[in-house]
C-alpha cells in the first residue's frame, strides 16, 4: 500500500473505507464502497462475502453516510451458479431496501454479461426497484441491451469497460468505445432511465451535462460518478456545481488485481507508482 496504492485503494479494512468515505462526504461528494475480491467459487466463501457485504451496509448505515456499495456477482455466486447469485443478490436488496440504500451491480468479462443482465431483470420484476447496473460501451452488443433494459426504467451506469476483450465482442479502437459511449449517453439520459455517468472523461462528461440541459433533465435524473483517486478536484467541482457526484471506494486485502488495471488504462499512474516507491 505504502507504494502507491492507497491513492486508488481505500485501506485493506472497513475502518479505513468509512474514514476514505467520511471524508468525501464531507466534501459534498456521496460514496459506494466496493469489497475488492473476484470470482470466489466457493460455497462458504460466497456466504462469507455476502454476510461481509451486508455488515459493511449496516455499518454505513449505522455511520449515517452518504453510501451505498458497490459488488460483483461472481463474488457472491455467479461463479457456481446463476441461482445462488440471484438468491444472494436478491438477500443483499432486501437488505438495501431496510436501509434504503442503493445496491450497485458491476459489470465484469464479456461472458458473464447474458447471466448478470438476466439476473438484473429478475430482480427488478421481483419488486426491487433501487438497483444499478452497469453496461459498458466497448461491447459491441451494449446499445441492443440497453435498448432492450430502457422499458423496466433501469438505473445504468455507463462505462467504457474495464476488461481485455477479442474483437469480436469489443471495438478494438478507442475511438468506437467513446463513440459508443455517447451514443448510449444519447439513448438513456433523461426521463427513460436513471443515468450514472461513470467516466473520468471530459468529453462524455461535457455531453451528458448537454443533454441534460437540452432536454430540461432535473440534477435529480442523473449522476455522476468516478473513481477514488482519479480526477479529485473535478469531483468536486460537479458537486458544487450542484450535480450529484457518486465515488467508487475500492478497499480490501485483495487490491492487486484492481491496482493492476488502473495502471494499465493510464501509464502515467504507473509512473506515479515508480515515484512513490523511490520516495518511500
Ligand atoms: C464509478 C465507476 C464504476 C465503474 N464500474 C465498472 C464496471 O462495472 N465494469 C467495468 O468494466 N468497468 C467499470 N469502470 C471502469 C471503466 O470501464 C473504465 O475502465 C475507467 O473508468 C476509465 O475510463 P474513462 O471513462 O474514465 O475514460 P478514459 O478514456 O480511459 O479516460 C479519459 C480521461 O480520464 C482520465 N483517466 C482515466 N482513467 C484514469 C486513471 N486510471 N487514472 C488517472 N486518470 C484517468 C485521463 O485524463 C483520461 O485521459 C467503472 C468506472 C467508474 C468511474
Amino acid at each position: 500500500m505504502r507504494l502507491g496504492a492507497s491513492r486508488f485503494v481505500a485501506g485493506e479494512t472497513l475502518d479505513t473505507a468509512v474514514a476514505a468515505i467520511r471524508r468525501l462526504n464531507e466534501k459534498g461528494l456521496a460514496a459506494s464502497a466496493t469489497l475488492l475480491g473476484e470470482y470466489v467459487s466457493d460455497e462458504s466463501q460466497v456466504e462469507q462475502v455476502v454476510a461481509e457485504h451486508e455488515a459493511i451496509m449496516r455499518r454505513l448505515a449505522r455511520e449515517r453516510l452518504d453510501a451505498n456499495i458497490g459488488f460483483k456477482l461472481t463474488n457472491v455466486g455467479l461463479s457456481i451458479g446463476e441461482a445462488l447469485a440471484l438468491k444472494n443478490a436478491d438477500r443483499l436488496a432486501r437488505l438495501g431496501e431496510e436501509l434504503s440504500m442503493r445496491l450497485r451491480i458491476d459489470m465484469e468479462e464479456s461472458f458473464t454479461v447474458d447471466p448478470t443482465l438476466r439476473i438484473y431483470r429478475a430482480l427488478l420484476l421481483g419488486g426491487r426497484q433501487d438497483i444499478e447496473i452497469a453496461l459498458q460501451s466497448y461491447l459491441r452488443r451494449t446499445e441492443a441491451d440497453l435498448r432492450a433494459l430502457l422499458p423496466l426504467h433501469p438505473k445504468v451506469r455507463l462505462v467504457k469497460g474495464a476488461y481485455l476483450e477479442p474483437p469480436e465482442v469489443a471495438f478494438p479502437d478507442k475511438q468506437d468505445v467513446d463513440t459508443a459511449y455517447l451514443r448510449l449517453l444519447e439513448l438513456s439520459l433523461g426521463p427513460k432511465a436513471y443515468v450514472c455517468v461513470a467516466t473520468h472523461d471530459d468529453r462524455m462528461i461535457e455531453r451528458a451535462l448537454a443533454l441534460a440541459r437540452e432536454r430540461a433533465v432535473p440534477l435529480t435524473g442523473f449522476e455522476f460518478q468516478m473513481l477514488y483517486g482519479i480526477r479529485s478536484s473535478r469531483q468536486v467541482e460537479l458537486a458544487r456545481a450542484g450535480h450529484r457526484v457518486l465515488i467508487s471506494v475500492p478497499f480490501g486485502p485483495e487490491w492487486y488485481p484492481y491496482l493492476m488495471r488502473r495502471l494499465a488504462e493510464r501509464p502515467a499512474n504507473l509512473l506515479f507508482f515508480i515515484a512513490n516507491y523511490f520516495r518511500r
